[in-house]
């Protein structure tokens, strides 16, 4: 395995539809098998690894073509299409899992639609569900809720999913394992000329040009879905790569000088994210803090309900809040955990005394400090 890639502590793994299903014979089980194997192999050395997984379209049609079912094959309509994925899922998951359990891992299955990660109540709720499997030594297997996404509703391709998730839970590498060995100069089945892109430090005007908007028929992403994704999870502080998944144990194959590209992360990505905390203008309420609080915030810390003196406003789990120091002064900004109504109940509380009222799984702090941006005078 590649030093380089065991340097990563979360990795974001997205596999491409005709990497993993052959259209004639179904799921690739000794390359499903092979990836795996690297994918134990991380979780062996302590990474947490989360796959995105397309396949379930290309599955369920094949499974159904395979019956005799015509209409399965061709152009789908929206309601054959959700119904192919409904069968395929199933079946690639069911495939993920074993190939798991032979490594002793377990499988965790996790369909978002787009609201899962573009609201902030329930992009909390799907990071939290990711990072509890992950603490418990599951590898989730991510993939759109395709038998219930429509047009308006999707992201359409696995690609800026896979960067959604990446960004969403903190990962410092995304890996997408594509049909093409990563960004050239331009499409070099058009170009002979076309110069591979070793390296890519920022995605610049330049490196947009670059990207065409090919895509396999299978796959709907194609060059400009992965720099776009490329985008969302450098910005976020992740490397990102993209390689082909033309052979087996496609990720240890980067060790052995395998061709890819080589998205650098953002220098700066804390301060991005803190920026767009900091700029949310959908401020729903605040949190009035005391002097302790205040020192812990600075000090790095996320805000604890033991500190809060009063909550004002009427807001949800996950909408922005303005933090408010004991002289008056708006301290920071964050996305809430909690909403106004169970705030006001554990505002005050330590956390025993939060178990007692509210049961014991609830948190503790208010807003999480990965969620706040905190600007001391
Ligand atoms: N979610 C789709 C599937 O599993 C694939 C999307 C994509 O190819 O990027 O079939």
């Amino acid at each position: 395995m590649n030093s380089s890639l065991k340097s990563f502590s979360r990795i974001v793994v997205k596999i491409g539809s005709a990497s993993l299903v052959d259209q004639k014979t179904g799921i690739r089980h000794q390359w499903l098998r092979s990836l795996i194997q690297d994918v134990a192999e991380l979780t062996r050395i302590g990474s947490d690894v989360i796959i995105v997984s397309s396949g379930s379209i290309a599955l369920g049609r094949r499974m159904m073509t395979a019956k005799g079912i015509t209409a399965a094959t061709g152009n789908l309509s929206l309601e054959e299409s959700q119904a192919a994925a409904s069968i395929g899922q199933i079946a690639l998951c069911s495939a993920y899992s074993q190939a798991l359990a032979d490594h002793g891992l377990t499988a965790a299955q996790i369909l978002l639609t787009l609201g899962d990660t573009e609201e902030r109540r329930r992009y909390l709720n799907a990071r939290d569900t990711i990072t509890t499997a992950l603490k418990w030594g599951a590898v989730p297997i991510i993939n759109e809720n395709d038998s219930v996404a429509t047009a308006e509703i999707r992201y359409g391709d696995n690609d800026r999913l896979a960067a959604r998730v990446a960004s969403m839970v903190g990962a410092d590498l995304l890996v997408l394992l594509s049909d093409i060995d990563g960004l050239y100069s331009a499409p070099p089945h058009k170009d002979p000329n076309a110069k591979h892109m070793a390296v890519v430090p920022a995605i610049t005007p330049e490196i947009e040009a670059m990207a065409g908007a090919a895509a396999s028929e299978f796959s709907r992403g194609g060059m400009k879905t992965k720099i776009e994704a490329a985008r969302i999870a450098t910005a976020a502080g992740a490397a990102m790569i993209i390689t082909s998944a033309d052979q087996l144990n496609p990720l240890s194959a980067l060790s052995s000088g395998k061709k890819a590209t080589w998205f650098s992360p953002s220098p700066n990505p804390i301060n991005e994210r803190k920026r767009w905390i900091a700029g949310g203008l959908d401020v729903s309420g605040l949190y009035r803090i005391d002097a302790g609080a205040l020192k812990a915030l600075a000090g790095g810390k996320s805000l604890l309900a033991v500190g809060v003196v009063a909550v004002e406003g009427d807001f949800s789990r996950g909408d922005t809040v303005k933090i408010v120091g004991p002289d008056g002064r708006v301290v920071g900004t964050g996305l809430t955990e909690y909403d106004s109504a169970d705030a006001r109940k554990v505002m005050g509380l330590n956390s025993d005394q939060i178990a007692e009222r509210m049961g014991a799984n609830v948190r503790t702090e208010l807003i999480h400090r990965d969620d706040m941006a905190v600007e001391l005078p």
